[in-house]
């Protein structure tokens, strides 16, 4: 790398998001065949690392993933464009006239098309440190324009914390700690320490809303998909069961699936629920996190020797 190319990128620590409530309204054709949403937001402590390098100008992007549960992304080195922060990086080159001369290296420990946003936090991070990198400053309104083709969950993984999204997810208010909707939260188990539940396997988010087009909602749940995806993929309903067993508190499919969430404010539910879940191996990986966490992804500079 030539001396002019300082040496100096940019990392955040991208959270996953899941969904306290999901409402899902009909399939919209002025929406490109998108649902209408009714849903809350929540951050949650279980971080990818995305950092980001300047290459020598004109050399293009290189992309690096790294962790042992990279789902189908661990076939992905022969087509990096179809990586989330890889598309995030060529949108903000092309809304702001930059070359995509970056090294993108992400760390992965958000479970791969797991109804956890995984993808989306990585392009929220790549656009969030791009403008510091570049130090383009471009505001909230520049960014959520740039995001808007990108996918539903990103314009909230751009803003983090506790949101309540409507639209097909990419109108966002956000929810104030002290508000009376957020002690609603609360007072229902809602927030604080929480088990996932994960799989190798995944679902695909399109496959889950053309599913629930036949299935329709699941009345009593918090989450309307949770019906679909429960029948597309059995062992998270068996997660569920067992989670109630264990006396935790509100446990739910986490947006799309498959990943369940089950809230365990006392330590002896997380345990016996781990230990059910174990035993009857109903999920492949547990993930001990909390939600919310705090607003907002903070690019730190790094030196990458
Ligand atoms: P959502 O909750 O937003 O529906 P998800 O958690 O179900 O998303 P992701 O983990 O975002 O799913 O992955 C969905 C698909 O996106 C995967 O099949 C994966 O190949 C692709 N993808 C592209 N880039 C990434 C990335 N950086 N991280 C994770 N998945 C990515």
């Amino acid at each position: 790398m030539s001396p002019a190319v300082s040496r100096e990128g940019i990392a955040l620590d991208c959270p996953a998001k899941i969904n306290l409530l999901l409402r899902v309204g009909p399939a919209r054709a002025d929406w490109g065949g998108r649902h209408r949403l009714d849903t809350i937001y929540s951050a949650v402590s279980i971080l990818d690392r995305v950092e980001l390098r300047p290459r020598e100008p004109g050399s293009g992007f290189r992309l690096h993933m790294e962790g042992e549960h990279l789902g189908d992304l661990a076939n992905n080195d022969a087509d990096p464009h179809a990586n989330l922060a890889v598309k995030a990086l060529l949108a903000m080159a092309q809304a702001t006239g930059h070359q995509p001369d970056v090294a993108i290296r992400i760390i992965k420990r958000i479970p791969v098309g797991a109804g956890l946003a995984g993808g989306s936090t990585d392009a929220a991070g790549t656009m969030l440190g791009l403008n510091r990198l570049w130090k383009l400053e471009l505001g909230a309104a520049d960014l959520d324009e740039i995001a808007a083709g990108l996918g539903a969950d990103l314009p909230f993984c751009l803003h983090g914390g506790l949101s309540h999204g409507s639209g097909f997810g990419q109108v966002l208010e956000p929810l104030d700690p002290t508000s009376a909707e957020a002690r609603n939260l609360r007072n229902a188990g809602l927030t604080g320490r929480l088990l996932i539940g994960a799989y190798e396997d995944q679902l695909s988010t399109a496959q889950v809303y053309k599913a629930f087009d036949a299935i329709g909602p699941s009345p009593g749940d918090l989450n309307d998909l949770q019906k679909t995806a429960c029948a597309l993929h059995p062992r998270s309903l068996l997660a569920l069961d067992l989670a109630r067993r264990a006396g935790a508190g509100p446990a739910f499919v986490s947006g799309s699936g498959p990943s369940v969430v089950a809230m365990v404010p006392h330590l002896d539910q997380a345990a016996t629920l781990i230990r059910l879940w174990r035993e009857q191996n109903a999920v492949d990986r547990i993930i001990e996190a909390d939600s919310p966490v705090l607003p907002r992804m903070v690019p730190l500079r790094v030196t990458h020797g």
